[in-house]
C-alpha cells in the first residue's frame, strides 16, 4: 500500500456542496423475500473532492451509486426512503431532472470496460456519441473533440487510434476510453465503480493516477466505489465504510485508517499487508458478511465483532454518531475501540 495522499483537504467555498444524500433506502422485492440493500445511507460530496465508498461485495455500495444515477430497475428495486440533493434539488422527487443529469452532470464508469464498449463500433465513434446526440456537434467537430478527449485520458497517438475497434485496445486503454466517454459532457461528478478491478496492478495504479489528475484539472468531484483499501488511501480525501447496507464509519481517510473507531474498519486495517509491517501476521475478520435479506438484529456486525457485548450489541442498533471531529461511527463502544 502506498502512502496516503498528502494533498490537504479541499477548502469549501459557499456553493461548493454538490451532492447531499440523506437516509437513502433501497430494497429489492424478490420471490425469496425482501433484500435490504441500502439502509438509511447519508453522505455528502463537495466540488473537487474524492469520496471513497468502501465495502465488501454485497455491502450496498454499488446499489447506492446506481440509485444516484437512477439506474435501479423498478420492480424489483424500490427506493423506499431518502433524498438525493444535487445542488439542493431532490433528484428522487424530480425524475425528469435525474434523467437530464444522468450521463451529463453526473456520469459513471464501470469495472468491465470490455463489455461496456460495443465491439462493432470504433472507440472514437462511441466516445463521440454523447456529443452528437446531446450537443448536436457536426461529424468534424465531434472527431476533433474525441481526439482531444482521448489525449486528455492519455491514450497515446490518439489521432491514429480514434478509428480503432475495442478489441484493438488493451484493458487499460479500454478503461481510458470509458473515462473519455464519461468526460465528454463535462460532468461535475464522476462515479467510478471498481474502475481498476479487472486490470493488472501496474495499470490499476496508472488509471487511479489518471482519475486523480482529471479531478484536479477539471475541478470535478469523484465518488470511488471500491473494496480496495490501497486504492482508497492513494486518492481519496474522505471515506465512507459500508457494511450490510449501512455506513458504519465515515471521515477523513488519513484519520480513519490511522485511528479506526469501528471494529469493522479496524478489522479491515489488520487484514491487509503493509510494507511497514514486515513479519507481522495478518488477522482476517472472522465469519462472512450477512445476507441482506437476513441482517442480524442490533448491530449487523455483532456476529463477527471481537468487541461485542451480547446484551447491548445484539439488541440495540447503533446509530452513526460523532466520535471525533469530522468522524462519524456506528458503534456503541467506539470510544473503547479508539482507545
Ligand atoms: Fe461491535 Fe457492538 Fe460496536 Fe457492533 S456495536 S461494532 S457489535 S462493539
Amino acid at each position: 500500500m502506498t502512502a496516503p495522499s498528502q494533498e490537504p483537504h479541499v477548502v469549501l467555498a459557499p456553493g461548493d456542496r454538490l451532492l447531499e444524500v440523506r437516509d437513502l433506502t433501497v430494497e429489492f422485492r424478490t420471490t425469496h423475500g425482501v433484500v435490504n440493500a441500502v439502509n438509511g445511507v447519508s453522505f455528502s460530496l463537495d466540488r473537487g473532492e474524492t469520496l471513497a465508498i468502501l465495502g465488501e461485495s454485497g455491502s450496498g455500495k454499488s446499489v447506492s451509486a446506481q440509485a444516484l444515477m437512477g439506474l435501479i430497475d423498478t420492480p424489483p428495486g424500490f427506493i423506499t426512503d431518502g433524498q438525493i440533493l444535487f445542488h439542493g434539488e431532490d433528484l428522487l422527487a424530480n425524475r425528469h431532472l435525474q434523467r437530464q443529469i444522468r450521463g451529463r452532470a453526473i456520469t459513471m464508469i464501470f469495472q468491465d470496460a470490455l463489455s461496456a464498449l460495443n465491439p462493432v463500433y470504433t472507440v472514437g465513434w462511441q466516445i463521440g456519441e454523447q456529443l452528437r446526440v446531446h450537443r448536436k456537434m457536426s461529424r468534424k467537430a465531434t472527431r476533433a473533440r474525441v481526439i482531444e478527449l482521448m489525449e486528455l485520458v492519455k491514450i497515446p497517438n490518439a489521432a491514429a487510434r480514434v478509428d480503432d475497434f475495442p478489441h484493438q485496445f488493451s484493458g487499460g486503454m479500454r478503461q481510458r476510453a470509458m473515462i473519455a466517454m464519461a468526460l465528454a459532457l463535462d460532468p461535475e461528478i464522476l462515479i467510478a465503480d471498481e474502475p481498476t478491478t479487472a486490470l493488472d496492478v501496474t495499470v490499476q495504479a496508472q488509471v487511479m493516477e489518471l482519475l486523480d489528475d482529471l479531478r484536479r484539472e477539471l475541478g470535478m468531484a469523484l465518488i470511488l466505489i471500491t473494496h480496495d483499501l490501497g486504492v482508497v488511501t492513494e486518492v481519496a480525501h474522505r471515506v465512507a465504510v459500508m457494511y450490510a447496507g449501512r455506513i458504519v464509519e465515515q471521515g477523513d481517510v488519513n484519520s480513519v485508517f490511522k485511528n479506526p473507531a469501528h471494529p469493522y474498519t479496524e478489522g479491515l486495517m489488520k487484514s491487509i499487508p503493509r510494507v511497514t509491517d514486515k513479519g507481522h501476521r495478518l488477522v482476517p475478520i472472522t465469519g462472512a458478511p450477512p445476507s441482506l435479506s437476513r441482517i442480524p438484529s442490533g448491530c449487523p456486525f455483532h456476529p463477527r465483532c471481537p468487541y461485542k457485548r451480547p446484551d447491548t450489541c445484539v439488541e440495540e442498533r447503533p446509530l452513526l454518531r460523532s466520535v471525533l471531529p469530522g468522524r462519524l461511527t456506528a458503534c456503541h463502544f467506539a470510544e473503547e475501540v479508539l482507545s
